[in-house]
Parts: C-alpha cells; sequence; structure tokens
C-alpha cells in the first residue's frame, strides 16, 4: 500500500535547502504506485507536484497538496545494433550514478553531463546540457505517463521537441506527462567530446585518456566552479543565457567592450547571463543570506537561513536590474512553485 505521508517537511527534497512543508507527500515506487497516487489527487480534488531531486525548484511558500516523487529504479541495456547500444534508466534513478555506471560498463556519449544534480525522469523535461552536450543528443525515445488518458506510452526524440533547456514536458501543458523512464542511444567506442572551454587541455593532462578520465575532468572542472547543494543551497543556473536579435546586440556593443557573444540562428546572438549579471555589479553580492556565487554569478546561492521569498525577491531584483542595463529581460532556468 502506498504510503502518503501528512505535513512533510521537504527540506531534503529540494537543492536549496529552505524549510518548506508539503500538506502530504508520496513515493511510488511502480507504475501502478504511480497511477495510485494521480488518481488519489483527482478522486480528492488536490493540486499536485511532481519532484525529481528538487535540484531546479525554489519553493516560495507551503505546497498545499500532494508531491509525488517517483522512485522507479533500474538501469539495463535493451537492445543492440553494430556500433551502438540503447541503455534504459528509470525515472527515479539519480542522473550522475546513471552517468557512473555508463562510464563502468563502457557505453559512451554521456560523460561530459557528468556530475549534473537530479534525476533521470527530469533530464529530459529541461534538456539538460553541459560542456557541449546536451541530453536530446543522447536520448533514443522518452516513457512517459500521459495523465489526460492515464496510458503509458512512448515518445520517441523528435516528439519531445527539445530546444535550449527546453521541452514538451516544460513548454506547453507542463503537468500533462510524466516521465517514467528514458532510453538513451549510447556508443560502444569513446569518441570524446573535448571542444568546450578548457577540457581539451585538462583531459591530454591525465595519465590515461579514457571515459573515465574524462568523467574525472569533468568533476574537477564543475566542483572547483559551482557550489556543493549539500554545504550550500543553490539551483545551479538561475537564468538562461539570452539570445537576443542582432541589432540588440550591436546596440549593447556600441557600450560595452568585449562582449562574449555566440550565434544563435539567423540574425540571432546568444550572449553569457553571467557576463550579464558581472557586469550589472551583481558577482559576488549578498544581501542577508542570499547572493550570487563568487566563482559563478548565474548561481543563486542560499547561505543558510534564507526564505524561498526572500530568494525569489534577489532574484527579480538581478532581473529588473540586467534589464535596465543591457534592456535584456532575463528567462529564468529553475521553476518557481508558489
Ligand atoms: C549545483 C547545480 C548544478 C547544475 N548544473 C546544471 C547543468 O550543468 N546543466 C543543466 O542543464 N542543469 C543543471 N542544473 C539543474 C538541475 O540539475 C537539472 O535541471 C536537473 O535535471 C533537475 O533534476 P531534478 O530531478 O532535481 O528535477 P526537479 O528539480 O525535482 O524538477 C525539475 C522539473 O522537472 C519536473 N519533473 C521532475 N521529474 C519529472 C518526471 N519524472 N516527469 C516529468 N516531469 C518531471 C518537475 O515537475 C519540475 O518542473 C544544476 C543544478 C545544481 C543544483
Amino acid at each position: 500500500m502506498l504510503k502518503i505521508h501528512q505535513k512533510y517537511s521537504l527540506r531534503n527534497n529540494h537543492t536549496f535547502n529552505t524549510d518548506i512543508v508539503s500538506d502530504l507527500f508520496t513515493e511510488p515506487a511502480s507504475p501502478e504506485e504511480l497511477v495510485f497516487a494521480l488518481r488519489h489527487t483527482s478522486d480528492k480534488g488536490l493540486n499536485r507536484l511532481l519532484i525529481g531531486e528538487g535540484s531546479n525548484l525554489l519553493f516560495t511558500s507551503s505546497f498545499h497538496g500532494l508531491v509525488i516523487h517517483p522512485i522507479l529504479t533500474g538501469i539495463k541495456s535493451v537492445d543492440e545494433s553494430g556500433s551502438e547500444i540503447l541503455v534504459k534508466a528509470g525515472a527515479g534513478v539519480n542522473w550522475d550514478d546513471f552517468v557512473a555506471s555508463c562510464v563502468k560498463n563502457n557505453w559512451f556519449g554521456v560523460e561530459n553531463l557528468s556530475l549534473i544534480p537530479g534525476s533521470v525522469g527530469a533530464a529530459p523535461v529541461q534538456n539538460i546540457g553541459a560542456y557541449g552536450v546536451e541530453v536530446k543528443d543522447i536520448i533514443d525515445y522518452v516513457e512517459v505517463l500521459d495523465t489526460s488518458s492515464m496510458n503509458f506510452s512512448m515518445m520517441p526524440n523528435h516528439a519531445c521537441e527539445f530546444g535550449y533547456r527546453d521541452s514538451i514536458f516544460k513548454h506547453g501543458d507542463p503537468d500533462r506527462y510524466i516521465v517514467t523512464a528514458v532510453v538513451f542511444r549510447l556508443k560502444k567506442r569513446f569518441e570524446p567530446v573535448l571542444d568546450y572551454g578548457n577540457i581539451k587541455k585538462v583531459f591530454i593532462s591525465k595519465k590515461r585518456q579514457d571515459a573515465n578520465a574524462l568523467r574525472e575532468t569533468i568533476i574537477g572542472i564543475r566542483q572547483s566552479k559551482l557550489p556543493d547543494p549539500m554545504e550550500t543551497g543553490n539551483a545551479g543556473s538561475f537564468f538562461k543565457n539570452p539570445v537576443v536579435d542582432q541589432s540588440v546586440f550591436q546596440q549593447i556593443e556600441a557600450s560595452w567592450e568585449n562582449v562574449p557573444h555566440f550565434p544563435a540562428g539567423k540574425d540571432h546572438i546568444k550572449i553569457p547571463a553571467a557576463w550579464l549579471i558581472e557586469h550589472a555589479g551583481w558577482k559576488g553580492k549578498r544581501e542577508g543570506d542570499v547572493g550570487t556565487w563568487p566563482h559563478q554569478p548565474l548561481v543563486i546561492v542560499n547561505y543558510g537561513g534564507a526564505s524561498g521569498q526572500e530568494i525569489f525577491g534577489f532574484s527579480e531584483k538581478i532581473r529588473q536590474s540586467i534589464n535596465e542595463t543591457f534592456g535584456i529581460y532575463l528567462e529564468r532556468e529553475v521553476t518557481i512553485v508558489s
């Protein structure tokens, strides 16, 4: 029988580490239990919130309804062709445990996504990405429960409408699909992706140049730049890197020197949000227990006692300041739960 907890503290279920309580909380461990939890919310007219490991969420108040944390586990190879292997992982598997398992089994292609916090089930939701690889590059299909029909189905890669930190699971009706498992198309041969930042330099300095060394390289770089949520509450990059019209970029370039930028489709330019935040004077800034991380201003941190409201208020001040300074309204990467 699926246990439903009452007045449940979510402090250990999200990485901003604020003290938030949910009226109800449950952890379905099978597809049947997941269906039971959903039926429970519709029968009782309850709000529901689906969470993984809470590493991309900011709660601004207690949650009135049922928080569902699926713990569907398992990693196994499901098919094999000449040079590729299909590997299935349950939505509740920790993302980095999945990466470690792939590296151990010589299933290649996922090394650059080492140490991203969170669950396998949430990985396709915002199409996680780092160091030149996005998860959409290695997803074959996603298994979902469609809550509009209560049917389980398979969504091939193209149906997921992946974009930059975006997918059909985030835009449109974000509550419709629940990811139950993800099937990845991985390689049997190690083909490292090294052309991002200083990965290549660190990687070739390692004793052996194998997948494990690449994983170690990525972990080392990430640990030197990003706060560990176990020590300092945060949800990674708070904002997306904005993509602007060429004309907007030219206006910024006329007033600022050496603006970093990357082409992003016809007449569009991507500007690193970290650069904008730093040049608007927010790098390392702290107000009470909220601040930007000194090594990476795109990350907003809770130094201990900040509330969700305070973190949200601080983030809105940054947004307003970037708008006033550069005429760009930053879009959040973190999901706000209010
Ligand atoms: C220190 C740090 C570094 C980070 N670095 C990166 C990075 O390099 N690249 C990157 O892309 N992200 C990064 N992130 C963000 C975060 O790790 C990812 O967004 C991750 O995929 C969130 O997983 P989660 O299980 O914690 O999801 P949650 O935060 O619990 O949920 C995120 C969203 O997904 C939905 N969701 C969760 N599970 C499911 C499911 N099974 N089915 C349908 N919807 C679901 C939730 O409803 C919510 O809307 C970082 C975060 C931290 C704290």
